[in-house]
């Protein structure tokens, strides 16, 4: 989405758009896919520059932190910024800045592409940390089994790390 900030006057520019992204190309190794992208919003004049109000929705699927299992999470996310043409440094302190809680983007041109500002959103995004459930039993450490699908009988007796540590010492 190019947002023309030249031809916005009195009246806000508003768009709502409908877009896909690959998921591979955030490069994030939990995040598996996503679904189409809802991206809506307006750009309003404000004194000194722009307002961006906008709103994403979209499913996302990650993996499960504990069994890698994929799971489909739907995100809703609000992203408020205000848009300041970029200024040569000379001019700098005379600009007063209001709502300081709003993050500031400097823009250079006429035109903002909104794309890189979905795509940092998109990061922003994507959880830490993701269970499929509080009770996950997750991945044997020992043959790798789903132990929320299998019982694998493998030895589950926790092993001290710093043995295992050394065990891995003498077997290496
Ligand atoms: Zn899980
Ligand atoms: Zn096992």
């Amino acid at each position: 989405m190019r947002i023309p900030l030249d031809k916005i006057g009195e009246e806000p520019f508003a768009w709502r758009q409908q877009l896909t992204l690959n998921a591979e190309s955030l490069e994030r190794s939990e995040l598996l896919g996503l679904g189409e992208i809802l991206w809506q919003g307006s750009v309003e004049r404000q004194e000194g520059g722009f307002r961006l109000d906008g709103r994403l929705e979209y499913e996302q699927t990650v993996s499960c932190s504990r069994c890698l299992e994929p799971l489909v999470v739907p995100v809703e996310s609000q992203v408020r910024l205000r848009l300041m043409r970029a200024v040569p440094v000379a001019a700098e302190g005379e600009i007063e800045l209001t709502e300081a809680d709003l993050e500031t983007v400097y823009v250079e041109g006429e035109e903002i592409d909104t794309l890189q500002l979905v795509r940092e959103q998109l990061q922003l995004n994507i959880p830490m940390r993701s269970l499929c459930s509080e009770s996950c039993q997750g991945l044997c450490p020992t043959c790798g089994a789903n132990r929320n699908k299998e019982t694998c009988g493998c030895d589950q007796v926790e092993v001290d790390p710093r043995w295992e540590a050394l065990k891995n010492l003498r077997d290496g």
